[in-house]
């Protein structure tokens, strides 16, 4: 069995894989597990304050409680408190092999700074290009399930969100996944289109209290388009020459303007009526709500989520009456 090497939001796998080590997306151990707050609380155990994202706190349970040993931290681009939170890891005899999105996204930073991580992992770029070229399958299979969510109204909010995400790690196995992924694709043509009353767009860092897909479908709002996620999943890498293209292509880590565009693009291709914007207490990336709102045109709910893995009444009351709102003003245009 190969070693599992964590990460903590997505990095350049294909240098992972091709050195012969399986990918562990921590955020994926942590939202995924029946024990989440347990999680969050060995993290309080070992010193970490109340003020700090339920994120950061999962990530260092996860890796605490599972055994990992080795991780890549993101410790630019990502998560300011990132940087931080491998230094507690490397305290408690965790292998820290750092890499860093560059701040401004130029190919040659980004070209150094994936030569830089290529070598650490001692693997050319000819074993990371056929690695990336093996992973073009399952992209475009993560293309075709976005495609049967936004286009063809069959798959939910929620399946579109979950192996999205899990397109970050393939889930430690991505031969495995692939078939996972085979079987729902699958299931999935086979039902009957189901055109949502309300067709939202999702932005932000993925949720910790995924009811937030259930609650809208109830509603008869889906979310159409969940942005980091699909960024996980690199749906445009097909038209990247090589790996640095594609790596300076990832809207997440660079600036927001770069970000902006890519969702605007979405806003006006799959015709969204409003988006929610998710923010998680104590992370910066709050601000980011106050651009994004004076630069989007069309409704947004910025809703913000903490340590519960449930959607609290107040988030449930401001989410009805924001999806009220917009099904009264699609009727009216
Ligand atoms: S939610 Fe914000 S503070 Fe928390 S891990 Fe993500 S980027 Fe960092």
């Amino acid at each position: 069995m190969k070693e599992k090497i964590g990460i903590t939001t997505t990095v350049p796998v294909e240098a992972i894989i091709a050195a012969g080590f399986a990918p562990v997306d921590l955020n994926n151990i942590f939202v995924t597990s029946n024990d989440c707050q347990g999680y969050i609380e060995a993290a309080e155990r070992d010193g970490f304050p109340k003020s700090m994202c339920a994120w950061i706190k999962g990530l260092y349970g996860a890796c605490m409680i599972n055994g990992i040993k080795k991780i890549v931290g993101v410790v630019q681009g990502d998560c300011s408190n990132t940087a931080s939170l491998t230094e507690v890891l490397r305290l408690r005899g965790i292998d820290v092999i750092p890499f860093s999105y560059p701040h401004e996204r130029s190919a040659e930073n980004v070209k150094n700074e994936l030569d830089r991580f290529m070598k650490l992992w001692g693997v050319d770029l000819k074993s990371v290009e056929a690695v990336r070229a093996s992973l073009q399958g399952i992209r475009g299979k993560a293309i075709l399930l976005d495609e049967l969510t936004w286009r063809e109204s069959k798959a939910s909010g929620f399946e579109n969100h979950l192996y999205q995400v899990s397109m970050s790690d393939f889930n430690s196995d991505p031969e495995v996944f692939e078939g996972e992924l085979d079987s729902k694709l699958c299931e999935i043509e086979d039902r009957e289109a189901d055109e949502p009353r309300l067709r939202l767009g999702y932005i932000g860092v993925p949720p910790m209290m995924a009811d937030l897909y259930e609650f809208a479908e109830q509603q008869g709002a889906r979310m159409v388009y969940n942005e980091v996620q699909r960024e996980f999943a690199f749906p445009r890498a097909g038209y990247a020459k090589n790996i640095y293209e594609q790596y300076a292509d990832y809207t997440y880590p660079y600036d927001i303007d770069f970000r902006l565009k890519e969702i605007k693009k979405q806003i006006e291709e799959r015709k969204l009526d409003g988006l929610v914007h998710y923010t998680q207490a104590f992370c910066h990336r709050a601000l980011d709500d106050i651009i994004i709102k004076s630069r989007i045109d069309i409704p947004i709910i910025n809703i913000e989520g903490d340590k519960s893995d449930r959607l609290d009444a107040r988030t449930r009351l401001r989410l009805e009456a924001f999806l009220d709102m917009l099904c009264d003003r699609k009727e009216a245009l």
